[in-house]
């Protein structure tokens, strides 16, 4: 069983983080969401400005399309016993030219998912959501998000591959009616079956 102080002192410490300070657009705000008890991680990109100024993962219509996606209501998707939602990067990264996001700061997945991850020994299922994700990830990562998600059943029952839930991906997902169809359904069978086990 975790031990529940040293999750706590964890936590603390992981909020109270400012190593990217000098790089970040504006202050440091570590954003994430997860217990001990959790059953399903989401290991995602980096808070967007949205959930930044909401202090909350997925504030955003990227959030309610992979709530969509996993069949999982807004006070499940964030309820931190069951799910557990660890961006590669916890703070807000800021845009770039061209459009999307910064990508996350390579030190924070580095310095803080695999204390963070100790503690979480219920995990069953994690979603690997977006490239970057992936690329730590995945024993296979494939050479592109597309790639990686077509063959999502290679890394089951520990991994899933999913691209991430922009308005980007609306064009890719009809060019490729099996993931509405196929896949998603049985991920959310399996991801109600997990958070509908005991843990035993
Ligand atoms: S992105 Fe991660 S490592 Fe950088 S300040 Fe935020 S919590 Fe710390």
């Amino acid at each position: 069983m975790a031990d529940t102080t040293d999750w706590t002192e964890l936590l603390e410490r992981v909020r109270a983080c400012t190593a990217c300070a000098a790089t970040l657009p504006l202050d440091p705000k570590p954003i994430l969401s997860a217990s001990p008890t959790a059953r399903l991680l989401i290991t995602s990109q980096a808070p967007g400005r949205r959930a930044h100024d909401a202090g909350r993962t997925f504030a955003d219509a990227s959030g309610d399309r992979l709530r969509a996606w996993l069949g999982l209501t807004r006070d499940v998707f964030y309820d931190s016993s069951r799910i557990a939602i660890i961006p590669m990067g916890m703070c807000y990264p800021g845009t770039q030219k061209g459009g999307g996001d910064v990508p996350p700061a390579a030190r924070c997945s580095a310095t803080w998912h695999a204390p963070l991850f100790a503690h979480l020994s219920q995990v069953r299922l994690t979603l690997l959501v977006g490239r970057i994700a992936q690329l730590r990830y995945l024993p296979n990562p494939r050479g592109s998000v597309s790639e990686a998600v077509t063959h999502w059943r290679c890394c089951l029952p520990t991994y899933v591959p999913l691209p991430h839930p922009s308005w980007r991906t609306l064009g890719w997902a009809r060019r490729n009616p099996w993931f509405e169809g196929e896949m998603l359904p049985e991920l959310r069978a399996r991801i109600a079956d997990l958070l509908r086990s005991d843990g035993s």
